[in-house]
């Protein structure tokens, strides 16, 4: 099953990224890493910090330990703060209230989901038609833009045929013989396909699991046909989260995650700095460097964590 977790690993994942590199944006990188212990190390280079949610403030369904005492002591130095996830399966208002069970005091100002920002660029489809989600049980897309009708492909596999395009959401309800049928039904008739979580793995409590882009990068190479992918490292989803940061210097901020080549490279491609956590996110366990060094996709700071 795709939406749960496997036993692939970090080199796997690692080398999985680096097989859609050229999908990616192209950026350049800083020539050395600056080494902390935690983002309190950083502050003298930064106003403001882009913050990816998994492997930085949470894992599954767990805060980081002292991830929230960060934020606040963050927040008590005058620093900005933006939130800024590929998570695709929730509402931003239930991304919100997670955040806050969590402990975490981000109001909505403060945070932007690949999602929003999918539903701000999804393409007009022929009159008539509907976008067929993967998406999670119970997402009644209320946040979708007025005038896009959006369905559920599990509940409705006829939509195969006669969707209008294709939004890929959530893995929580794939499986690979989804992807062979879906597959199939965009060599019979091509269509629009939009990712709205270009993760490949996301980091649980139990492991990694296989996220949405990792979907679409395999149904491109089977089909031939391209994708259209809302969030990080896509600069759609920097615009968005510097738009919250109006009158900040770009470098000034610094983009802080736990992945190469979606915080990482997405925010050296955006032109602001880049920060990577290590203790908790892809490379917990593993010393960072030799991925560095291979992907040359090098970080302005490597702190152990938040
Ligand atoms: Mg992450």
């Amino acid at each position: 099953m795709a939406g749960q977790s496997t036993d692939i690993g970090t080199d796997w994942a690692f080398q999985r990224y680096e097989s859609v590199r050229a999908t990616l944006p192209e950026a350049s990188f800083a020539a050395a890493s600056r080494r902390g212990g935690d983002l309190g190390d950083t502050v003298g280079d930064y106003d403001a910090y882009i913050l990816d949610a998994f492997g930085v403030l949470n894992r599954g369904e767990t805060a980081i330990a002292g991830a929230v005492e960060r934020m606040a002591a963050l927040r008590a130095l005058g620093k900005r703060l933006v939130v800024l996830t590929n998570a695709a399966s929730y509402t931003r208002a239930e991304v919100l209230a997670k955040y806050h069970r969590l402990g975490f005091d981000f109001d909505a100002s403060e945070v932007v989901s690949s999602r929003d920002v999918a539903f701000a660029g999804l393409p007009a489809l022929p009159a008539g038609t509907c976008w067929a989600a993967a998406a999670a049980a119970g997402d009644d897309f209320s946040d979708a833009p007025s005038g896009a009708e959006i369905a559920h492909l599990a509940e409705r596999p006829e939509l195969l045929q006669s969707a209008g395009g294709f939004l890929l959401l959530s893995s929580a309800r794939w499986s690979t013989a989804d992807t062979d049928a879906l597959t199939e039904a965009l060599m019979a008739s091509p269509r629009p396909l939009v990712v709205a979580n270009p993760d490949l793995v996301a980091p649980r409590e139990d492991g990694l699991s296989m996220e949405p882009g990792l979907i679409a990068q395999e149904l491109t190479e089977r089909t031939g046909q391209p994708a259209a992918f809302f969030g990080k490292p896509f600069g759609n989803a920097f615009d968005a989260a510097l738009a919250r940061l109006s009158g900040i210097e770009r470098t000034r901020i610094a983009m802080v995650g736990d992945t190469l080549h979606t915080d990482v490279l997405g925010g050296a491609a955006a032109g602001i700095g880049s920060i990577l956590i290590t203790d908790h996110g892809l490379f917990k366990g593993h010393d960072v460097a030799p991925y560095i060094e291979k992907s040359a996709i090098r970080p302005s700071w490597i702190v152990s964590t938040t």
